[in-house]
């Protein structure tokens, strides 16, 4: 690495923090943009600052969007009455990815952990129960990851949620054992979706 000018050994070592981007691929990229079109590069940059600046966080279902309110919440044609519970908010990209779920979602922030200080109301489960006050919901759809913290989360909310009328579902297990939704590929997915059964 002796023959690597400074700045290029920093653009390394930087990109080499993103995910899936080991050291040998962040050198590949790197000599790639050192020696690319200058004019490519700085789209490039705008295109990273302007999407870090633009994003936040849905002020209904907590997703990542570029509106205060997503595109999922404000369409007419999704089916108001169906809630799905996630994670964090890049599992709603993987759930429509697998094009099955015709709902709405809220997105939990997390998953309860008392060995890590996360308690039930560092989650957006307060938020949730609001919308269930306001919005037409007749099912929620937990879809957790099949962790002890996912299963201990989905009981939790089965039982602080349950009220008259309100089905509660978790998806069907066939998900890999002890992961989060980013380890199951779209057609695992949708039929665990499909497959849903009632908890309490
Ligand atoms: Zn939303």
């Amino acid at each position: 690495m002796a023959a690597l000018p400074d700045c290029i050994a920093s653009l390394i070592a930087a990109l080499s923090t993103l995910p899936g981007i080991g050291p040998r691929s962040a050198e590949r990229i790197a000599l790639h943009l050192v020696q690319a079109d200058s004019g490519a590069v700085k789209h490039l940059a705008e295109a990273i600052l302007d999407a870090r600046e633009r994003v936040r966080f849905c002020e209904v279902c907590g997703a990542l969007t570029g509106t205060p309110i997503c595109d999922t919440c404000a369409d007419p044609r999704r089916d108001a009455s169906l809630v799905c519970v996630i994670e964090r908010p890049v599992d709603i990209i993987l759930l429509e990815k697998s094009a099955t779920f015709r709902g709405k979602y809220h997105a939990l922030g997390g998953k309860i952990s008392p060995l890590n200080g996360v308690e039930p109301e560092d989650l957006r489960i307060a938020e949730l129960e609001k919308r269930l006050l306001k919005e037409p919901i007749r099912e929620v759809v937990i879809a957790l990851g099949t962790d002890v913290e996912g299963d201990a989360t989905g009981f939790y909310l089965a039982k602080r949620l349950a009220r008259e009328g309100l089905k509660i579902t978790r998806i069907a297990h066939g998900l890999p054992a002890g992961t989060g939704l980013e380890f199951a590929d779209e057609l695992t997915l949708s039929r665990a979706l499909e497959g849903r059964r009632e908890m309490l």
